[in-house]
């Protein structure tokens, strides 16, 4: 079964230079041997790749930067429809508007941008693909300023279920677009390229804050209460780190100038008093690179083993969350797990949870719960400590988990990263993709049977309307 001779691209089979490389998932716990990566180098090449694929009934799945934390692009003994090669970034004469390929990394965003003297507010780490991140959301270094990145989202090129590319937007395709806006990789098709609107952006300022474990409660306690009123150009983080390590790290970037952001700090220092503090007026680019530097050594790698899983809070943790989570790092399994909370509000929350279907838009904290190791042995224990954190803080959280931390042991997955958007979700699923040609274990279905409603915990009101839309099997 060869591929037609109609894939412009290159395929990279197994014993093929290059085909390791192209293969490899960023976490090695989900890995899958695919047959084949279909390298694709422009948009027609991405529609004859899907049309070899379907054409030969294998299985595909679409690459952009290969970060999902569950590996869901790649798929064993099946082809990845490699979007690598579409990394142009193409900035607009005023420089207003940025068209990037599919396949282009975030750092490689950054940075183009910065030499315009402009940015769109995208995540933490550079090595991650503008494919899977934008379509989840995409919340970062500037989100609590500048909103999600899908808020500066303008439009797209799509190749759909049926082969043809698309230009989606607010004109064309509206409710595709809304979809892309939050509905996650891997579900209506395959983005070839992305349309955003840019913001100037020059000087910010850079925060680190350090506690030692014995202040974990009081710091916990602070920062949260900080971020609750935190103006909007405050962007802040919260890395809670195992007790050996003795360190608790708030950081951030504020949106404007250091000499305002002092005074603007005060009650957090004054609530919590840190064992070091800097604060930095720096050029933009260099708070992306030291935002960067503390994500930890997993953010860098080309492989780890690593699991993640991700819980929407809407109001400061009681003492009892905060005792749970000093409990889960007292002693994890591995000294490189994390419980990394992400501060959201801000500008997160100036569009309503249906606006597009990002619908985290109420949340002031986005919790990730995640760990990585070294050998497969250490799979188990770690796999168990996250689902057993997730479990334990489910009573202090919305219920609600972000899809970018897609974790395939949460169980009612389709509610927690959709919530009421869902229905409609599925209607525009249903609209474009009825065969569900584009899936993966946690892809947006066609349907669903009473017993998925359950078991995913869909609310009555929110069921009904699946139901009325025809949308039950
Ligand atoms: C180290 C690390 C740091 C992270 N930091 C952040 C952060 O700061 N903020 C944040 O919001 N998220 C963050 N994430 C989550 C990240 O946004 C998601 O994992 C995202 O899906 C990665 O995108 P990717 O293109 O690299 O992944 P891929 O594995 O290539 O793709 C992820 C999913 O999207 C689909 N997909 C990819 N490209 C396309 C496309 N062009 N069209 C259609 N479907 C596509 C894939 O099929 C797959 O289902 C982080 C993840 C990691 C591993």
């Amino acid at each position: 079964m060869g591929t037609p001779a109609r894939f412009t691209g290159t395929v990279l089979t197994p014993g093929d230079a290059g085909f390791e490389d192209a293969s490899r998932t960023w976490n090695a716990c989900y890995a899958s041997r695919p047959r084949e990566v279909m390298v694709c180098h422009s948009a027609e090449a991405v529609a004859e790749a899907l049309g070899s694929a379907r054409g030969r009934g294998i299985p595909f799945r679409v690459r952009s930067g290969g970060h999902s934390m569950a590996g869901l692009s790649s798929v064993a003994d099946g082809a990845i429809i490699d979007l690598g090669g579409l990394d142009a970034i193409t900035l607009s004469e005023d420089s207003s508007l940025v068209t990037v390929g599919g396949g282009a990394r975030l750092g490689d965003i950054y940075r183009e941008l910065w030499k315009a003297g402009v940015t769109v507010p995208a995540g933490t780490c550079p090595r991650i693909g503008i494919g899977g991140h934008v379509l989840g959301g995409g919340m970062g270094v500037l989100s609590r300023s500048r909103g999600a990145l899908v808020d500066h989202l303008v439009g797209l090129e799509l190749v759909g279920a049926d082969g043809r590319l698309r230009q989606v937007d607010d004109d064309e395709h509206a409710d595709l677009f809304w979809a892309c806006r939050g509905g996650g990789g891997g579900s209506f098709g395959i983005a070839t390229s992305y349309t955003f609107r840019t913001s100037p952006i020059s000087e910010v300022t850079i925060f680190t804050i350090a506690w030692s474990w014995a202040q974990f409660a009081p710091a916990v306690k602070a920062w949260q209460g900080w971020l609750a009123s935190a103006e909007d150009r405050i962007n802040t983080f919260l890395s809670l780190f195992p007790r050996q390590q003795d360190l608790l790290v708030a950081f951030g970037v504020f949106d404007g100038p250091a000499a305002e952001f002092e005074e603007l700090l005060r009650p957090l220092v004054a609530a919590a008093e840190p064992q070091t503090l800097v604060v930095e007026p720096v050029p933009f680019i260099q708070a992306v690179d030291t935002v960067e530097a503390l994500q930890g050594e997993a953010a860098a790698a080309d492989q780890v083993r690593a699991q993640g899983s991700s819980a929407i809070v809407a109001e400061p943790l009681n003492e009892a969350a905060i005792a749970t989570l000093q409990e889960f790092l007292t002693d994890p399994p591995s000294h490189r797990a994390e419980v990394a909370v992400y501060g959201m509000g801000g500008a997160i929350g100036h569009r309503a949870r249906t606006d597009t279907a990002f619908v985290h838009r109420t949340g002031l904290m986005a919790f990730e719960y995640r760990t990585d190791w070294d050998l497969p042995e250490d799979d188990g224990k770690n796999l168990a400590w996250v689902r057993a954190l997730r479990h334990s803080m489910a009573e202090h959280t919305t219920g609600a988990a972000y899809v970018n931390t897609i974790d395939l042991a949460l169980e009612n997955w389709l509610w927690a990263y959709y919530e009421e958007n869902l229905p409609r979700l599925m209607q525009v699923k249903r609209q474009y993709d009825p065969g569900d040609v584009f899936q993966h274990p946690h892809s947006i279905p066609v349907s669903l049977t009473a017993e998925d409603i359950a078991r995913h915990g869909i609310p009555e009101q929110v069921a009904a309307e699946i139901r009325s839309a025809g949308l039950l099997s």
